[in-house]
């Protein structure tokens, strides 16, 4: 039986940021996956024509840019091949009636554009990204750090301290603000308040969802800040440096094995068995999964009332679902000024979005679903051949199990069907053609993935939610997974629970990886 100093269940972003620092400490370390191929979410694939790389899930790096994990792992990365490409557009919002507005990575031209817009929105900007910027330490101290902790204490302690406790108070009353409340009293410009609105589905909330503000005043201060960088190559790209990575500093990654069982004695975990009967013995286990998966299958004999309680009530989010597009030449958008925009969400504003993410809560298709378009190709030209272009589109609001169709157009089941996914994708590509000249004729192949295809892909997706579990208030920070959860332990000794279903929660930055690297000495 083979023996390790720690094991690592799946092989996202979280697995691979913790493996390639445990065993830059001289750990022997072991990640195996069950899928074919390694990155969970990051995956890059000719999945529509040869020699068109698409970026199947995962796409936009700014969360992993901008973290410790790559603070740390950035420079030895890089050398195996990672690198970033950048646009100065990371975003825009194009309505209905064709009207746009893009985001700068420069804050005085936003400033300027916001102003022209609405006098005064553009100073509320400068003011609401300068909050962020002035609170980052104590901010990000708590969207990112190890919650249970000395360090947290002494930060809240030192925050009430230079606030006052009422000052405190009040900080945390302002940051539970939804993004309608923060948007509407903020921005009189209906443009800016819709730049900013479809931005919040990316961090699992909504418009309504309480400290959605906070969120979108901190993905508005990074998107400025850091743009919306792709990986040249692909975000597989980023898996092979990980590996290269990990392999150089004498670890193991292993792909095509799945994990069944793992092994606990005397109350604390040894190792894990794979479907296949192997067993691998190890000092550390830590599963990358979602709650569903760790307590239902590969605890399954443990006794552990608590866990699978809080387990029955987690909650899911709303399913995602892409679609993808190889094109003949670049589109030609109908308004102007998007060419170089990573990242382009189609919506109305905050009623649009509210409407669609609440009908897909609902079980229902929306009926204008709020679509975020990335044309990868505008900021890496390897994505495809010469002349011809990439689409990437992300559809965060699809119910997981459908009751039916907001529009009542498209007959549904409650499961995805590939009549249903082939009919949604229809009405996005519908919405999608309105804006760009001739779309049909350039299109030479779609892709579309349902929640179902992309829980099929990887199994941590459960659904089809993208996000390892619904992020409202009650299931993050010191509530993620579950109520009772301290950092990354679990009830069972030297068994770690990372990935996107635990603090920090989902994204690419890597950050329960990251946190739990840090707890065990890296
Ligand atoms: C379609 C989509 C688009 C997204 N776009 C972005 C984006 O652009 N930017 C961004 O920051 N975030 C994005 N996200 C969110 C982000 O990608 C995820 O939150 C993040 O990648 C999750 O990482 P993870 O470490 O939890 O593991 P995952 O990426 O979920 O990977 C877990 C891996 O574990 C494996 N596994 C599970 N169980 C077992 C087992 N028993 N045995 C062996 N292997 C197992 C799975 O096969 C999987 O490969 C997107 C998510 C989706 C689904």
């Amino acid at each position: 039986m083979a023996r390790f100093d720690h094991v690592i269940v799946g092989s996202g972003i979280n697995a691979l940021v913790a493996a390639a620092m445990l065993s830059g400490k001289g750990q022997k370390v072991l990640v195996l996956e069950r899928a074919g191929t390694l990155g969970g979410c990051m995956r890059t694939e000719e999945i529509t024509l040869l020699g068109f790389r698409h970026d199947v899930m995962a796409a936009t790096f700014v969360l992993f840019l901008t973290s410790p994990a790559h603070a740390e792992l950035g420079a030895d990365l890089a050398r195996h091949g990672l690198e970033f490409c950048h646009t100065p557009d990371p975003t825009a919002v194009l309505r209905p009636d064709g009207s746009s507005l893009v985001l700068k990575t420069d804050r005085a031209a936003n400033v300027a554009a916001f102003n022209a817009l609405a006098a005064g929105d553009g100073d509320r900007h400068a003011s609401d990204v300068g909050s962020i910027e002035a609170d980052a330490p104590f901010l990000f101290a708590l969207l990112g750090g190890s919650l249970w902790s000395w360090s947290t204490l002494k930060l809240m302690a030192g925050q009430a301290w230079k606030q006052g406790l009422r000052g405190l108070a009040a900080w945390m009353g302002r940051a539970l603000v939804p993004a309608r409340g923060w948007l509407e009293t903020t921005y009189a410009s209906p443009m800016v308040q819709a730049l900013w609105a479809p931005w919040v589905l990316h961090t699992g909330l909504t418009p309504e969802s309480t400290y959605s503000g906070q969120m979108g005043k901190v993905i508005a201060f990074a998107l400025e800040a850091a743009g919306a960088p792709v990986v040249k190559g692909g975000s597989g790209q980023a898996t092979g440096a990980f590996k290269a990575l990990i392999e150089e500093r004498g670890g193991v990654v292993r792909t095509g094995v799945d994990v069944d069982r793992i092994i606990v004695e005397g109350g604390k975990a040894c190792g894990v068995q794979t479907s296949d009967g192997e067993r691998i013995e190890a000092s550390h286990v830590s599963a990358s999964v979602a709650p569903g998966q760790l307590y239902e299958r590969l605890l399954r004999d443990e006794d552990l009332p608590a866990e699978k309680a809080a387990t029955d009530s987690f909650r899911h989010g709303r399913g995602d679902f892409q679609l993808h597009y190889a094109l003949d030449r670049a589109p030609e958008w109908l308004s102007p000024g998007l060419d170089q925009v990573a990242l382009i969400h189609l919506a109305d504003g905050i009623d649009s979005v509210s409407k669609s993410a609440n009908e897909a809560e609902r079980g229902m298709l929306p009926e204008t679903p709020t679509i975020c378009v990335g044309q990868p190709h505008r900021l890496d030209a390897t994505r495809c051949p010469d002349g011809k272009a990439i689409l990437w589109l992300q559809i965060p609001d699809a119910p997981r199990v459908i009751k039916g169709d907001a529009a009542g157009q498209i007959e549904t089941g409650p499961e995805w069907t590939e009549a249903t996914r082939e009919a949604f994708a229809d009405r996005i590509e519908a919405i999608l053609a309105r804006h760009i000249k001739d779309f049909d004729k350039l299109v030479l192949k779609r892709r579309a993935y349902s929640p179902a295809d992309l829980a099929a892909m990887n199994i941590n997706l459960v659904g089809g939610d993208p996000y390892g579990g619904a992020c409202s208030i009650d299931q993050f920070f010191i509530w993620r997974p579950f109520s009772h959860s301290v950092n990354g332990d679990t009830a069972i000794r030297n068994l770690h629970h990372i990935g996107a279903s635990t603090h920090p929660g989902p994204g690419l930055g890597g950050g329960s990886g990251y946190l739990l690297a840090k707890r065990m000495g890296a």
